[in-house]
């Protein structure tokens, strides 16, 4: 229930002083708690817009780095040729493919 709701409820229900007054103690500790929960939830998504922040950062330079490092991971060669493409299974939603290459001068596979 509200809590403004509530002290209408107790006012029309207990109409005399002292039951007023503890009734508006209870709902000012009630305030209380929810002021706590209110800044322990701005605190927490605070802190995830934060971690958003740098998922996405991180996601960003993921996808530039992804032009520049065309080099085998096994012989170092930038002998590399194009063999298949697909959704990369933790950054599709922002579009990155997974390309597989295969390496010219060792013959390993290498996926970016
Ligand atoms: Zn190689």
């Amino acid at each position: 229930m509200e809590p403004i709701q509530f002290l209408k409820k107790l006012i029309n229900e207990n109409g005399n002083s002292d039951t007023l007054k503890e009734h508006l103690e209870i709902l000012s500790a009630q305030l209380s708690r929810i002021e706590n929960k209110v800044q322990d939830l701005e605190t927490e998504n605070a802190e995830l817009k934060k971690r958003l922040n740098e998922q996405k950062n991180r996601t960003e330079s993921f996808a530039s780095n992804q032009h520049h490092s065309s080099h085998c991971g096994h012989c170092g060669s930038a002998l590399l040729k194009k063999t298949e493409s697909s959704d990369s299974p933790s950054f599709s939603e922002a579009g990155i493919k997974d390309t597989t290459y295969q390496c010219s001068a060792c013959g390993e596979k290498v996926a970016f």
